[in-house]
């Protein structure tokens, strides 16, 4: 605080410092220097194209009504491809205009043919009726846009299905109500022009795989009745998403990706707090995370860096100080609260009454409550905001003149629409995105390409997981017999699935095809992991909160487990899994829960392999039993542990997905690894090969799990193990052994671009590791990443 001076406090309306400046005046303030990088993302004029001539002159006059005079080029692009028939993703940046895309070739389709229909999916109800909004404001004669969902009284639904042209539903609708329904909906598949697909980047692992097959469910019924729509992706930008959307629909899809939308500039700083000295002991650690990612316990071991909590409470008291209107955005509701009060305390000790323009906000605030924070933000009574990503959902604010990134927040995708928050129009904007401890934040600040550079996340999903490819076949078969041909359409594992559903007696095979056999239809949840999810219940007033998949709630909903629901905190009482139900309490205390599990694996088979000389890179399906066998209460101001209290869960067993690699004895004798030292080297590189997997695929640290072990019975080697927290597998660990040289190479940079010496969270040190991070050696860990990277194949 020492620099800013109060005396430079504007109203927020006027230009703030620029850039530049200000970054530079940040950054002077400590004793080193905590930025790694700054990228100056320069703003870019948009490249406009003519309308498409195939564009009826009615729907051109309603869109420059709407305020859209030509449509940028990538619009113009994928609407003429999808018009010509070609099934295309364009997967272009947030605010870029994506809907136009789709809505082009659609609209035009359903002016030029008064009998032709469009369905539309999106993933939550909200965002399929601002879609309704944007089409019915259209005015567009004879297309009667309407949402058909759950909420859809019964009284319109009748009406939607015999006169609505363009229809907006998601895919839970589509696979329990229209799908089941097809008879009645025969009409409008029959004369199905357009299958729309937005935010098609949100269909992955599990709940992707699942999709993949209402989609081909859909597209099966619609050929019945003689119809082969075109399908329009849109997606957030992501590395491949043509190989992601082929998989999504099963159909050959073209992507266009090159952004044409104008944007402002913005001065992108990427900031790692500094290494505290071993000694100084004050350090809390960041509990700015879920519970279960704060740091590592071994007090006495850790080396930590100053919490990026504490990092970004400063640099927004330093920029509210200075006039400049800023958003932090901090993971969680408790974080955002801590970022504010500490910014706030300081701002009052510089100058008494200035904490005031500083405040936080959460989730589940009224509409006139969100409304009042943005009047206030925009006139400048408010200058400093600390949110969640709940702001995401809800507040429009934009042009502010500084966004703080407190911890990567996980995907490029939100990364990219959080700091697309900063910026006026017409002017320069700062972010800054803070590391946290955590091994892929280490790694992205010291790798801005990650970042900056193409997109190398990609989407995954594995539709041929069969666990969801059989209740998905059963599905089909009731909407209509399965025939050899619907087995081509399934895809892989397809024919052994049937196999499997007619040996359990669920279907039946007569020379037209396959035939289920029950009166009730299957239920199958999109959502879920085959087993029951479990009911979160709030024991005083039965309300049910909300649900968590059975493969979680061991982790999150154990009895004293401390549960977040939309910001609010429950203590859970009872976890009763034979009812398939939680119990809890509204309670906030003032520790967070952390629990912990052991795993046993075992090889089941094997997929592929790439023989390297010393070194084995393996796919396959492994069999892991892992029991939560006690937790850790840790105060969340210090991290400190108060206790740990043992669990009595029963152990689960998960058939899935796993990506190995082994090593022989010698090769890492040679590379200098002690054989003592081998289970900390092999449980090191583990941890932050783990860490590292969303670098490469869409996912978060329910999808993973890990294991390394000095000799393993299965493959008599030293082994690491990362699989698929799913049964079946969600195509994680696949798309980790596609990328193994890239996935393993970042994974030895994350660990020895890390200053610390013997290793802490942001390298080699996992939050939710089983064995109290013990043995870990950060050295050995990069010598065998060493090992796998010069024997590997690129
Ligand atoms: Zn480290
Ligand atoms: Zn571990």
């Amino acid at each position: 605080m020492e620099s800013s001076s109060p005396a430079t406090v504007s109203a927020g309306h006027g230009p703030g410092p620029a850039p530049a400046d200000l970054l530079r005046r940040l950054r002077a303030r400590g004793a080193g220097d905590p930025v790694t990088h700054v990228e100056r993302v320069p703003a870019r004029a948009g490249v406009p194209a003519p309308w498409p001539s195939w564009a009826p002159a009615e729907l051109r006059a309603a869109f420059t009504r709407r305020g859209v005079v030509a449509p940028w080029q990538h619009q113009a692009q994928a609407a003429t491809l999808a018009y010509e028939g070609d099934h295309v993703v364009v997967a272009t940046g947030t605010a870029s205009g994506k809907s136009l895309a789709y809505q082009l070739p659609a609209l035009a389709t359903l002016l030029a043919d008064p009998r032709a229909t469009v369905l539309y999916l999106a993933p939550t109800k909200a965002l399929a009726a601002d879609q309704l909004r944007a089409v019915a404001a259209l005015e567009l004669e004879g297309v009667r846009p309407a949402c058909y969902d759950g909420d859809t009284p019964r009284a319109e639904r009748e009406w939607i299905r015999r006169h609505s042209r363009f229809v907006l539903t998601n895919p839970d609708m589509l696979h329990h109500g229209i799908l089941p329904g097809h008879a009645q909906w025969s009409g409008f598949l029959r004369r199905l022009a357009y299958v729309v697909i937005d935010e098609c980047h949100t269909y992955r692992g599990v709940f992707g795989s699942h999709v993949a097959h209402v989609l081909r469910r859909l597209r099966r019924q619609c050929a019945r009745f003689g119809a082969t729509p075109v399908f329009v992706l849109a997606s957030a930008t992501s590395g491949d998403p043509a190989t992601a959307a082929g998989r999504l629909t099963g159909l050959p899809v073209t992507a266009v990706t090159e952004d044409a939308s104008p944007r402002g500039g913005v001065t992108f700083a990427l900031w790692e707090p500094p290494l505290l000295p071993p000694d100084s002991g004050a350090a809390p650690p960041d509990s700015s995370s879920v519970p279960g990612q704060a740091a590592g316990d071994h007090d006495d071991l850790r080396q930590v860096r100053r919490s990026a909590l504490r990092e970004t409470a400063d640099l927004l008291a330093d920029t509210v100080a200075e006039g400049v209107r800023t958003l932090a955005f901090v993971r969680s509701r408790k974080g955002a609260e801590v970022v504010a009060a500490n910014a706030r305390r300081s701002l009052d000790d510089a100058v008494p009454g200035l904490g005031g323009r500083v405040a936080a906000y959460r989730g589940g605030y009224l509409r006139e409550e969100r409304r009042e924070l943005e009047r206030a933000l925009l006139h400048g009574d408010l200058l400093g905001l600390a949110s969640t990503n709940a702001l995401e959902l809800g507040v429009d604010l934009v042009g502010l003149d500084a966004v703080l990134i407190c911890g990567y927040p996980g995907t490029r995708a939100s990364l990219w629409q959080q700091a697309g928050r900063a910026g006026r129009s017409g002017q320069e904007a700062l972010a800054v995105l803070v590391a946290r401890d955590d091994p892929l934040d280490t790694y992205l600040v010291h790798h801005p390409e990650a970042i900056f550079g193409a997109p190398v996340e990609a989407t995954v999903l594995d539709p041929a997981n069969r666990y969801v490819l059989a209740p998905q076949l059963a599905c089909a078969a009731v909407e209509a017999p399965l025939t050899p041909a619907d087995l081509v359409l399934f895809g892989d594992g397809a024919k052994e699935a049937v196999d499997e559903l007619v040996a359990a007696g669920a279907l039946r095979q007569r020379p037209t095809g396959w035939y289920w056999r029950h009166r009730e239809r299957p239920e199958v949840d999109l959502r879920g992991e085959g087993g029951a999810p479990i009911a979160v219940v709030e024991s005083s007033t039965g309300r049910l909160l909300g649900t968590v998949d059975g493969g979680s709630s061991h982790f999150l909903l154990h009895p004293g487990a401390v549960y977040l629901h939309q910001g609010v905190s429950y203590v859970v009482d009872e976890l009763d899994l034979a009812d398939g139900c939680a119990l809890v309490h509204v309670e906030e205390p003032d520790w967070s829960t952390h629990a912990r599990d052991v795993t046993d694996l075992s090889v089941v088979s094997v997929r592929s392999y790439v023989d390297a000389g010393p070194v084995g890179m393996f796919l396959g399906e492994v069999d892991v039993t892992s029991q939560v066998v006690s937790y850790q209460r840790r105060r969340i101001a210090t991290g400190e542990v108060i206790d740990t209290r043992p669990l009595d869960l029963p152990a689960r067993e998960l058939r899935t997905v796993a990506v190995w690699f082994t090593l022989s004895p010698q090769s890492l004798a040679l590379a200098g690894v002690q054989s003592a030292d081998v289970p900390g080297a092999l449980h090191a590189a583990e941890h932050a090969a783990i860490g590292l997997l969303p670098l490469m695929a869409t996912c978060d640290r329910w999808d993973i799990g890990g294991l390394s072990t000095a000799v393993h019975a299965d493959t008599e080697a030293p082994t690491v193990f990362v699989y698929d927290g799913h049964p079946g597998g969600a195509g994680f660990a696949e798309r980790a052994y596609g990328t193994a040289s890239a996935w393993l190479r970042a994974t030895r940079d994350a660990i020895a671009e890390c200053g610390c010496e013997t290793g802490c969270p942001s390298c080699v040190q996992s939050p939710k590791c089983g064995n109290g991070n013990n043995p870990l050696s950060k050295p050995d860990a990069i010598r065998v990443l060493d090992v796998v990277l010069a024997n590997l194949p690129e």
